[in-house]
């Protein structure tokens, strides 16, 4: 057992976090007052393969392997959690192509995505039902060569920006219901496609997007993967978009961390600098830990990926874990910045909203633990 990073991934965390410094972390605060999606940024960091790094050579990716892609998403967030995240989520549909894709759908939407022209989307949650997948409405049905889509989604990242959305609609009215789910590849501009962004307490320059469908007409050829196996194929999707989910929490964690460190050596209370107080040096312990602990999980969890191994129960742990360690540093971050922290001087208040959401999405708290005790009981491979 190595715990090192070889040479290569040491190289790349160097490589991307100088690339982060420079053009990402000076802007953090006026792209969150601004509310814009940080295309330039976007742009910049596909160029040097940045943007969906574990994508293969032959659809516009650098071909890394899964641990490089975590190492990416957690450099991004330790400049920035918001255009960190924006960035790194720019390829969220992608995977499901990748995986799922005939050859004429991955040549003809995952190379945009790649190279900084428009990101993707995927479409689960509803107004009506988020972590019950299985309750959603909106509903495909099959007219001659076209499927015709109906419905609304929402919470949507990318839902307005993207160049395709990848939507999970009812295909057939089954029991159980998770067995009529199909997935389709929407191209936005299609007629009967609208979105609105929404707005919300951190993430501020992503496109967060309620989706209306009004007989939006699919050619057949979308269809992505099986027919009626969109459940399946999603949780297949978890098992790694998860553990990027978990690598980005990991980032903010840092990000914060790092901030408070340097805080708390200057700021003085009662005489001497707040780290020689023990109630701060605990907090920064703890901090500490948290994310030591969090990196274990992710990078396991992204080496059994690499590995052909994806493990469900680890995907989920690395989420859960990361994502509630994130929480927990970012508010003990801000607490050492007193008053300060609060205010928006300084960039702790802004990880410390955004890291708010690692608990509710890509699966909330909760069910990242059902699926930990699903696979603990028998239920779902290990
Ligand atoms: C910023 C942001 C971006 C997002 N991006 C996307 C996206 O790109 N695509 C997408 O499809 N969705 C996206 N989402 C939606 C997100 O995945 C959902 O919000 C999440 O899955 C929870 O669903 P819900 O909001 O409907 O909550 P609900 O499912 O209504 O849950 C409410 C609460 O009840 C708990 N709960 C639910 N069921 C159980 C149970 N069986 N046992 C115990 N507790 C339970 C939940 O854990 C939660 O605490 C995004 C959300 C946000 C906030």
């Amino acid at each position: 057992m190595n715990f090192e990073l070889d040479e290569e991934h040491r190289m790349l965390r160097n490589a991307v976090r100088e690339f982060a410094e420079k053009e990402i972390m000076p802007y953090g605060k006026e792209y969150d007052e601004r509310k814009d999606y940080p295309w330039e940024i976007f742009r910049k960091a596909a160029k040097l393969g940045y943007v969906g790094g574990s994508v293969p050579e032959e659809y516009g990716g650098a071909g890394m392997d899964y641990l490089a892609e975590a190492i990416i998403s957690e450099e991004l967030t330790r400049a920035d959690s918001s255009i960190g995240t924006a960035i790194d989520l720019a390829v969220l549909g992608v995977p499901m192509i990748l995986r799922y894709g005939t050859e004429g759908q991955k040549e003809k939407y995952i190379p945009p995505v790649i190279e900084g022209k428009q990101p993707s989307a995927i479409a689960i949650t509803e107004p009506d039902c988020g972590t019950d997948v299985a309750a959603m409405r909106t509903k495909a049905v099959r007219e001659g060569e076209n499927w015709i889509l109906n419905g609304s989604k929402t919470f949507i990242t990318n839902g307005s920006i993207a160049g395709h959305t990848i939507v999970m609609a009812k295909t057939a009215e089954v029991e159980p219901p998770h067995r009529g789910i199909t997935a389709f590849i929407v191209e936005t501009k299609t007629e009967g496609y609208e979105a609105r962004r929404i707005d919300k307490m951190g993430l501020n320059c992503h496109d967060t997007a309620e989706i209306t469908l009004k007989n939006v007409r699919v050619p057949t050829q979308n269809l992505l993967g099986e027919e009626n196996r969109g459940f399946y194929q999603l949780m297949g999707f978890f098992n790694e978009s998860r553990v990027k989910i978990a690598a980005l929490h990991i980032g903010m964690a840092v990000g914060a961390y790092e901030r408070a460190l340097e805080y708390a050596k200057q700021r003085k209370a009662f005489g001497k600098p707040l780290i020689e107080h023990q109630a701060i040096q605990f907090k920064l312990a703890d901090m500490w830990k948290d994310i030591e602990a969090a990196r274990l999980l992710v990078y396991k969890a992204a080496w059994l990926i690499d590995q052909g191994k994806a493990n469900p129960a680890l995907s989920s742990a690395a989420k859960l874990y990361a994502s509630e360690a994130a929480v927990r540093v970012t508010y003990e971050a801000l607490q050492i910045f007193g008053g300060y922290g609060y205010s928006k001087e300084y960039d702790i208040e802004r990880y410390y909203r955004d890291a708010r959401v690692g608990t509710i999405y890509e699966g909330t708290s909760e069910a990242q633990r059902t699926v930990i005790a699903r696979s603990l009981a028998g239920k779902i491979g290990r």
